[in-house]
């Protein structure tokens, strides 16, 4: 295809395509997506090789939201029945990260639920970011406070967090119908914030909402202005005590072309699969990371996700390897010009807030699932559900019983 050849071109050029080609993109038929992967796998090869690097989540404070964000089962009146809790105490939240780093993972997300952090806040983040680094000198830290004020994201990189996460989550003409308590010029204007205070930008979207390609093409061109080194890409989770509970969009196939176009408009940034990916891609999670060079290992901020090493056995089935902590994530123009992502002796890269998607967390997406085998949750082999495509996969959702906020051990 012309469309292809012009896009591979382009993305090793770090030219954006026009708004017709990434609309093209997304309108492929199922006949010709196996070449629309390849294509967008030889863009994330040039720029990423076959590395994939690992992120692990914390969920420093869980529920009790007072925004209203739909896609999120900790927002003002979720009937989701999610863990709720408290923030966690620095030594908690170290055990916790530990246990990630322990699984392979080169950045911790700690993601707290709320409009924004207040300056005490921040002041526990601080603490907590320094006895991960106490423990974990190379560890990247990714801070998800929802949105910030003045002076915030200055006091959080003093504390050595490497990276904020923001994400924009969808097109500014949508933004309305999906949250009312905060603008998307607000979350822009975090985004802003993070980018002068010198921490690595994280920011990214939610698909499956009920948006058109027109939004999802608005968003990942906004992304690219914005310009952050990761770009997580959560697949709503519809929640069951969510507004978006019955939003059952998206089928792996789609997944696979939103990933695809996401890499062709953002070709050498850090493009994250975040939360929804046992949901929805399910058995062809392994074709995402020919686009993708970043997952989320082990679970969500609020559902779990499939178990660690189940990550771990899928990136080397697939033909990849988990990227060093020793090894830069970005590519040498974006890695020197932010000190940042990938070089974790200077700075990280991504993760997110909310979740419906998980890091990009909901804060930010959904929540996930994804679940162990053994347990028969997500993406459960032994699930005795017939897989259709674009039908409600509930049997797929399971909410967070472990880890963070419980006495049970995590999935790492
Ligand atoms: S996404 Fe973040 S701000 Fe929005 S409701 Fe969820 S926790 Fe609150």
């Amino acid at each position: 295809m012309d469309l292809l050849n012009t896009l591979v071109d382009k993305g090793f050029r770090r030219e954006s395509p026009t708004r017709e080609e990434a609309l093209a993109v997304l309108a492929t038929s199922d006949d010709d997506l196996l070449d629309v992967v390849a294509a967008a796998g030889k863009v994330r090869r040039y720029w990423f090789g076959r590395r994939v690097k690992l992120n692990y989540l914390v969920n420093l404070k869980s529920g009790l939201c007072p925004e209203d964000c739909s896609y999120c089962s900790q927002r003002l009146g979720s009937k989701a029945e999610i863990l709720k809790y408290t923030w966690l105490k620095p030594d908690q939240a170290s055990q916790a990260a530990a246990a990630g780093v322990a699984g392979g993972a080169k950045r911790v997300c700690l993601v707290a639920s709320g409009r924004g952090p207040t300056d005490r806040d921040v002041d526990r983040v601080s603490d907590t970011i320094k006895a991960i680094k106490e423990q974990h000198e190379a560890v990247e830290v990714c801070a998800c406070l929802g949105l910030l004020s003045d002076g915030q994201a200055e006091r959080l990189r003093e504390a050595g967090a490497d990276a904020y996460n923001h994400n924009l989550n969808t097109s500014e003409a949508t933004y309305g119908d999906i949250t009312t308590t905060h603008t998307y010029a607000d979350r822009v204007d975090t985004v802003n914030k993070a980018h002068a205070a010198g921490l690595s930008a994280c920011s990214g979207l939610i698909a499956g909402m009920g948006e058109s390609d027109e939004d999802l093409v608005d968003v990942v061109f906004s992304l690219r202005e914005l310009d952050p080194d990761s770009v997580p890409v959560n697949f709503l989770i519809p929640m069951e005590g969510t507004p978006l509970a019955k939003e059952w969009h998206l089928t792996p196939q789609r997944c696979l072309r939103i990933l695809a176009m996401t890499r062709f408009v953002c070709p050498d940034v850090e493009v994250r699969i975040a939360g929804g990916r046992e949901v929805h891609l399910r058995t062809m999670q392994p074709l995402a990371l020919h686009l993708a060079n970043s997952i989320f290992l082990g679970d969500y901020l609020t559902s779990e996700g499939q178990a660690g090493r189940a990550d771990l056995e899928m990136i080397a089935d697939a033909g990849f390897e988990v990227e060093g902590a020793g090894e830069v994530t970005l590519p040498e123009h974006r890695a020197a010009g932010r000190g940042g992502c990938g070089s974790h002796k200077e700075g990280g890269g991504c993760g997110s807030h909310g979740e419906s998607g998980a890091c990009g967390s909901p804060h930010e997406g959904g929540s996930v699932c994804g679940s162990v085998p053994a347990e028969g949750n997500c993406g459960s082999a032994a699930s005795a559900e017939p897989a259709v495509a674009g039908e409600p996969r509930t049997d797929l959702v399971a909410v967070r019983r472990r880890g963070a906020g419980t006495d049970l051990a995590p999935n790492a």
